[in-house]
């Protein structure tokens, strides 16, 4: 698979046993649909700094640019912004095809903090007897 950016290979990564994608020229991330979700379940904190890059080159997958980022999965994906997370939206780019989720570098981290933050917030006032 491609970078939806620049078009470098992405290199095939994981985060605690969870297999994404990720461009070494960007640090973008690809990740499939539900792995978003899974790695905001790890509570990790810096969660990039757990990306470890599995050494495989691979893969051949057309992306042409026109416009708009192409889904480095998805023949006919086109990658559109959505906002992620509550207080703070975060934009990413999803695949209107397969769902899968492009995130540029650092906004995996704030989408993760903000997660956390939320379920915290949650449990305590689940949790308090009023
Ligand atoms: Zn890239
Ligand atoms: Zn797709």
């Amino acid at each position: 698979m491609k970078c939806p950016r620049d078009e470098s290979q992405l290199a095939r990564a994981k985060i605690d046993g969870i297999r994404l994608h990720k461009c070494l020229e960007c640090s973008g991330i690809w990740l499939e649909f539900h792995k978003l979700e899974a790695i905001c379940g790890l509570k990790l904190s810096n969660i990039e700094s757990h990306i470890q890059e599995i050494d495989d080159a691979s893969l051949n997958n057309d992306v042409t640019s026109g416009g708009y980022m192409r889904c480095p999965r998805c023949p006919k994906g086109r990658l559109q912004k959505v906002s992620y997370t509550f207080m703070h939206p975060i934009r990413i780019d999803r695949c209107n095809q397969c769902l899968g989720c492009w995130v540029d570098k650092g906004e995996l981290d704030a989408i993760v903090q903000e997660k956390t933050t939320l379920d915290e917030q949650f449990s305590e006032s689940h949790f308090q007897i009023p």
